[in-house]
């Protein structure tokens, strides 16, 4: 292999061979278990493609615990019943549906060049990405995007966000069911801390402090958490 080559691509090459000859027999077994078993997890997270957020760093899990789905902003698409393209969709209905997921997370984060962008706009060329991003628009606050406006907007998305996940009707059903919870979490990259919204409390709660990952909001209470925090 030439030294060059792997220079341009991230050092990849090495790393998945690392992955291979050092990784993988130790844990060996348990890729063959699920292989075996099948995945089982109980967790949907649905996260920003921010290349900062790791969640199995964040929350101590490995192979087999989280079905994720990543987008741009950490967006949920409204439900509109209709058979297009929609991968995030695709993701949410599989979780719910075939992998019976007991919680899902909506993970936005500090810094989020999506809550930004939102404000401050994109290239013209980036029209799918000018779509998706007006996903954000009810959560913009009328100020100018200073550093703690950002930061609430950050929040007020992944609420907005858990809201249209209640209008899909196989999360509302769940949910109603009691087999489902949503959780909103803020990742505050420069402290380490992943800050949890408290549907009862209205807010977000730093986990370091929490005593749970943050109640189901439903609802009523996301609206008013909405309208009051604007
Ligand atoms: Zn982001």
């Amino acid at each position: 292999m030439s030294p060059h080559i792997s220079d341009h691509n991230d050092g990849l090459l090495q790393r998945l061979q690392q992955f291979h000859a050092d990784y993988f027999p130790l844990h060996q077994q348990r890729f063959q278990d699920l292989v075996a078993e099948g995945q089982h997890p109980k967790t949907l997270f649905i996260g920003c493609s921010d290349s900062r957020i790791v969640p199995y760093l964040l929350t101590g899990t490995g192979p087999g615990e989280l079905f994720i789905v990543r987008n741009v902003g950490a967006l949920v698409p409204p439900y509109d019943g209709s058979h297009g393209l929609h991968g995030t969709t695709a993701g949410i209905e599989f979780a719910v549906l075939q992998l019976k997921v007991r919680q899902i997370i909506v993970c936005g984060h500090s810094h989020c060049g999506a809550i930004r962008a939102a404000y401050e706009g994109v290239p013209d060329e980036a029209k799918a990405l000018q779509s998706w991003l007006t996903l954000i628009d009810e959560a913009l606050l009328p100020v100018q995007p200073c550093a703690e406006a950002l930061l609430r907007t950050e929040q007020r998305s992944i609420v907005l966000q858990l809201e249209r996940l209640m209008d899909y009707p196989m999360v509302g059903r769940a949910v109603a069911a009691g087999e489902l919870t949503l959780h909103g979490w803020h990742y505050v990259i420069e402290d380490g801390d992943v800050h949890v919204f408290d549907a009862r409390r209205g807010e977000f709660i730093p986990a370091s402090v929490a005593t749970h990952i943050g109640a189901g909001p439903y609802g009523g209470i996301i609206q008013h958490h909405l309208q009051e925090k604007s």
